[in-house]
This record gives structure tokens, sequence and C-alpha cells, in this order.
């Protein structure tokens, strides 16, 4: 794998949702697909954006990992939480078990081949969960103090993110305090062992955290909705794309 020409941009795989129309002639179908935002955020990064379905066979995720040379993991439901030893709580919301068991395998396979991992949103929580960690199933509910769902549009960046100085998300930014939108009502409880906080919201949740050697990034907010707006937001796309090109170039 990994042999196309040099002049060929990184591709990155973006793992899908499962939709199932509600109404009308295909009420019952199953659709897979992301919000284009991811799409057209990995473009502006110069990277090649493809999208990885849900499947559940072992050989043919790794072999989509190989296809890749980096991931992006998209958001979407909250994650089962019987997969971090935790009965479901009255406001946990949907969940896609399916993709949960897709993903934790999409993660490992990366992790064993080394390919740059960035976590959006849900990708940050089911990366915690994945090396280990807890969420917090509903943060109005447990801590949290801030409107983390906001009510404005999806582009307004309206809490702060106070980033750890020397880690790789605050190096990338370049900034100690980043202003973000915010759409979650689960967060990060108990972090993954062997994993370092980079950003958090002044409240103490936290929205960002990554591997203190590997490209394994997660961030609880969504960029990809404010790269128009808020170009710095584009960094975090450009240093994936930038670790997948030199991940490509090191495979031979
Ligand atoms: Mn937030």
């Amino acid at each position: 794998m990994n042999q196309l020409s040099p002049n060929k941009k990184p591709l990155i795989g973006i793992s899908a949702n499962l939709l199932t129309v509600e109404a009308g002639l295909f009420a019952g179908q199953e659709r897979t697909y992301v919000n284009h935002d991811y799409v057209t955020s990995i473009l502006k990064a110069q990277g090649a954006p493809l999208l990885l379905p849900i499947i559940s066979d072992d050989d043919m995720i790794a072999q989509q990992v190989d296809c890749v040379d980096g991931i992006l993991l998209s958001g979407g439901y909250d994650v089962q939480p019987l997969f971090y030893g935790e009965e479901p709580q009255p406001y946990l919301e949907a969940i896609c078990p399916q993709r949960d068991v897709y993903e934790l395998k999409l993660i490992k396979y990366a992790v064993e081949q080394k390919k740059p991992i960035l976590g959006i949103c849900r990708g940050l929580q089911v990366l915690n969960v994945a090396f280990g960690g807890t969420l917090h199933q509903d943060i109005s509910r447990q801590g949290g103090r801030l409107q983390h769902s906001q009510k404005a549009q999806k582009d307004v960046a309206s809490h702060t993110v106070e980033l750890v100085i020397g880690t790789q998300l605050q190096r990338l930014f370049d900034e100690e305090v980043i202003f973000t939108n915010s759409f979650h009502h689960q967060a990060i409880k108990d972090l993954a062992p062997g994993f370092i906080v980079s950003g958090k919201a002044k409240d103490g949740i936290i929205e960002g955290f990554e591997h203190p050697q590997e490209f394994i990034i997660g961030v609880q907010w969504h960029p990809e909705l404010m790269v128009d707006r808020h170009p710095i937001m584009l960094k975090l796309f450009e240093a994936l794309v930038a670790e997948a090109s030199s991940y490509r170039s090191h495979a031979k």
C-alpha cells in the first residue's frame, strides 16, 4: 500500500455515520454519510478525503486503514456507555453501537499502523474510550457550568479554550487561548491512561486531549464548522494532513 506517486495528496479517511431515513419512499433505508464540512475542511488543508463506511469484518477494516494516510473521526451519536463500563443514565441520547464497534477497531488498526488520528467531538470521546477512559453521559447534570450546547449559529465561537503550553494542540495553534464553538452534551470524565489534557474550558471540561508522543489528538468542538469564518481552525486539518503526508513519504 501507499505506493501512490509523490505528487498525490495524502488520503484522509473520514469515519462515516449511519442514518436511517425516517419518512417518504425510502423510509427505513440506511444511508452512509458525513456532514460535508469534514470533506471541504480536508480539501482546504490540501488532503484528499475518503469516506470510511461502517463495516464489521476485521480484515476489511485493517484494509481500509492500509489505504489511507490519516484518520479523521467525525462527530455523531453518544458512545454506548457499556463500552466504558457504565449503565445508560436517563439523559444519554441516541447511540449507535455498530459504529462504536467499528470505530474502536478502526482506531486499533490505525494505532498499529502508526497512522495519525484526529478525533472531532464524538471522535474525541470514542478515542478516549478506545484507550480506556470514560465519559460524562450528560455534562449539564455532571459538573459543566458553561453552555456547551450553544444556541448560537454553528460557526460562532461561543466559549474559550485554554491550551496547555507545550502540547501538540497548543503548538499547532500557536496560541494559549482559542475561541471555539460548542455542540456537545457529553465530555471526558476519566482521561485514558497515558494521554494528556491539551485544552480545557473555564469550567474545567476537557476540550482537547492527545497522546504525548504520537499524533493522536481529540478536540471536543467542531473546527470543521468554523474554518470559513475562523481560518485559524484550518490549522488542525493542516496538521493532520502534514502528518499524514510525512507518514506516506516514510512508508515508501
Ligand atoms: Mn464545549
